[in-house]
Parts: structure tokens; C-alpha cells; sequence
């Protein structure tokens, strides 16, 4: 008998990785105030958090986390099922449905997680999931992880949805999409994608972890955005992590669904709930993302001057309508470099490379926060033109 070794399978694995310069490299935050990030000893300014409203290190927000934690303790002790679901866990999910007009919502505490049980207590072998292909990875890995057959159609191609459908008559359907891409940071379809999948007979699901909290009246996302609700969209998964600037997500939907992912979601049951102090932060949170709404502006304000530099400086831009903006760079090596070379004066961008998105289509991930300063954009604008010369003319990573 000869099973493969798994030592073998690990050094192939890094042999290809090293070829191709794919190893990835965590960076340790000691300090954090607002986007100035003590990192590895050094200063940066930070343009790769997904903190866009900047609520995480709110005053009022962090003391609601600490009053819930000194009241409740730092973890639940237990699953939601058997006696880890604390009234904060529970007012955080009547708030969350009634802000986005739902009858009922999930608490899951992440956003992989209420991926993974929406797929898997709906969806079986025989059902299909059709999916944009740009979607995020944990929506791929919970069709995989469903059973169901898994069918991509070309980004935003509303028309590509329909012929997967129509090409896949049999079993249950899914259509999903990101609401807004947290790669490239433009908005889905979604008044189309209803359309389609009701007459398909589908189900349509919306994962707007970029959206909520930035589009829309009072930020309620992109289905709202679009006038869209429970109707047209039957399930949405909103997450907690990026705008409003804490942890986990919410699954939304009517009794009968909601009711369903309870009693049948396994990566729901089988797992520890989050801190009651968690879901006391984000409901503050909340609060403040609603009434705040010049966060949301300010946002937009950052993106609009930066485009504008950028465009100015000859930078070829993608169109963006949320807090991120894409630089392509194409190659994984000029990725890399203009990250070094913002790094050098002081700025963190981050390089994304495949196998986040597709091949050929490495890029930096500008994110922006209301915390930005005009200055800070104006220095992210000067630090991304030296850096695009210093890389033009021979500047290498490490
Ligand atoms: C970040 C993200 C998730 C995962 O949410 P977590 O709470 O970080 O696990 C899911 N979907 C999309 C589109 C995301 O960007």
C-alpha cells in the first residue's frame, strides 16, 4: 500500500508557491489609532482596513464592548442552541431585521460561517448554486461544501445567470452574489438578478458584506439601495467586521427560513456563539452607522479625491461606487513592488494577487475610511506616482 505522504505534499506545495512568489507574510499590529497603524515597529498609514466608517475603536463602542463584558463575561460558554445566546445576541438581531426591514435575522459569528449555512441547510446534491464568478471565496467553498453543483457566470453578467439557469432546469437553484465586490468594489446587478431568478423559480441571495453600512439611506446596503427588499430578495447576509467595525454576521430572511437555518445550519449549531460583548459593541455600532451619516460621505469624499489625483497622474482606474478601489497592476511582481514602495514612505496598501483573483489581474487594494484626512488621500496620491516611477525605474521588493 502506498499512501501519499503528506511531508512530501507539503514541501511540493511551498516549492510551487516559492516559484511562483506566492508565500504571504502576516504583519503585527501593536498599535492602532484611527488608519495609524504601528506595524512591526514602524508607522503606517493604513489603507487596507475595512474599518470604513471607522467604528472600531469608537469611544462609545468599545465602552458598550467593555460595560457587556464586565456585565457578561469575554466569551458565551456555550453554542446559541444550548445556553450561549445571550440577550445582547438577541436585541442585535431584532435590530439588524428591523433596520433592513426583514421579519427575522441569524447571528452566525462570521460571515464564512453564515456563507457556508445558507448553501448547506438549503442546498443539496442535485441543487445548484449559480454564482457570479468574481463572488467571494467562502460563497464557493459553500456550494462545495452543500453538495450542489457549482456554476459560474462572467462578472455582473446578469444575462450569463439566466443561461446557467436555464441550462441547469433540475433540483433547487441559487443565484448569488456579492452586493458590492470585495475585490474589485463595484456594485452587482441585483435589480436584474431578482428578476431572473423569479422567473427561474430561484432563490436569490445578496451577501453585502462591503455594502452595508456605506450604501443606501441610513447605509442598509445594496439591495435597499436599489429598492429592493424581502421580496425580491429572500436571504441576505450582512456582516459585522467591515463598516461597522466589530465581528460576525447576520443571515436576514422570513420566520420560515430563518427558522430553518436554526434547526438545521450545521456550521451554526456546532460552534461556540460570539462574546455577548461583541453584539453589544455592534449594536452601537449601529446606532451610529445609522445616524452618522456623515461617515458614509466622508467615504465618498476620500474616493472621489482620490480617483481624481490618480486620474490626473495618468493611473488606469476601474469605476468603483463603494469604499474600495482597485489599482490593477497586472503582474504579481509590480504588485508587490508598488506595496514595498508605498510601504517605504510610510503607507500600507496591501498587493492582492491570485489566488484571490483571477490570474494576470494583480492589483493593490486601496479601501477607504472616513477616518481619512484630505491630507491622507493627498498622501496616498503623491506616495502612489513616486512609487509607480521608483518601480518603473528598477524599484524590486525584497
Ligand atoms: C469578508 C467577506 C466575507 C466573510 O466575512 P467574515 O465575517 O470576515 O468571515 C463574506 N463575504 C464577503 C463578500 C466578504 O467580503
Amino acid at each position: 500500500m502506498s499512501r501519499p505522504s503528506l511531508t512530501e505534499r507539503i514541501s511540493l506545495t511551498k516549492k510551487a508557491r516559492e516559484e511562483k512568489q506566492r508565500a504571504r507574510r502576516r504583519r503585527v499590529v501593536s498599535k492602532r489609532d484611527g488608519m495609524r497603524y504601528e506595524v512591526d515597529g514602524e508607522s503606517l498609514l493604513c489603507f487596507c482596513s475595512n474599518d470604513y466608517l471607522g467604528l472600531a475603536q469608537h469611544f462609545t463602542v468599545s465602552s458598550a464592548f467593555q460595560d457587556a463584558a464586565a456585565r457578561l463575561g469575554t466569551g458565551s460558554g456555550a453554542s446559541h442552541l444550548v445556553c450561549g445566546h445571550f440577550s445582547e445576541h438577541d436585541a442585535l438581531e431584532r435590530e439588524v431585521a428591523e433596520w433592513l426591514g426583514y421579519p427575522s435575522a441569524l447571528l452566525f459569528s462570521s460571515g464564512y460561517q453564515a456563507n457556508l449555512a445558507v448553501a448547506q441547510a438549503f442546498l443539496g446534491e442535485g441543487d445548484v448554486s449559480i454564482q457570479d464568478r468574481l463572488n467571494h471565496a467562502s460563497l464557493i467553498d459553500a456550494a462545495r461544501l452543500a453538495g450542489a453543483s457549482l456554476r459560474r457566470y462572467p462578472h455582473v453578467d446578469a444575462e450569463g445567470a439566466l443561461r446557467q439557469l436555464r441550462g441547469n432546469p433540475e433540483g433547487a437553484a441559487m443565484v448569488v452574489t456579492d452586493g458590492v465586490f470585495s475585490m474589485e468594489g463595484d456594485v452587482a446587478p441585483v435589480r436584474a438578478l431578482a428578476l431572473i431568478a423569479r422567473v427561474q423559480h430561484a432563490t436569490f441571495v445578496v451577501d453585502d458584506a462591503h455594502g452595508v453600512g456605506i450604501l443606501g439611506t441610513d447605509g442598509r446596503g445594496t439591495v435597499a439601495a436599489a429598492g429592493l427588499g424581502l421580496n425580491e430578495v429572500p436571504l441576505q447576509v450582512v456582516t459585522l467586521g467591515k463598516a461597522l467595525g466589530g465581528e460576525g454576521a447576520l443571515v436576514l430572511g422570513d420566520q420560515a427560513h430563518i427558522e430553518h437555518l436554526k434547526q438545521n445550519a450545521r456550521p451554526y449549531i456546532y460552534t461556540t456563539a460570539s462574546a455577548p460583548a461583541s453584539a453589544a459593541a455592534s449594536r452601537v455600532a449601529l446606532q451610529l452607522a445609522r445616524r452618522e451619516s456623515w461617515r458614509r460621505e466622508r467615504v465618498f469624499a476620500n474616493l472621489a479625491r482620490l480617483r481624481q489625483g490618480l486620474l490626473g497622474a495618468g493611473f488606469e482606474l476601474p469605476g468603483s461606487d463603494s469604499a474600495i478601489q482597485s489599482i490593477p497592476c497586472g503582474s504579481d511582481e509590480i504588485a508587490l513592488a508598488m506595496s514595498a514602495a508605498l510601504e517605504a514612505q510610510g503607507i500600507w496598501v496591501s498587493a492582492i494577487r491570485p489566488p484571490t483573483v483571477p490570474e494576470n489581474s494583480a492589483r493593490l487594494r486601496v479601501t477607504l475610511s472616513a477616518l481619512h484626512s484630505d491630507a491622507d488621500i493627498d498622501s496616498l496620491i503623491a506616495a502612489l506616482r513616486w512609487s509607480r516611477d521608483a518601480v518603473g525605474t528598477g524599484y524590486r521588493a525584497e
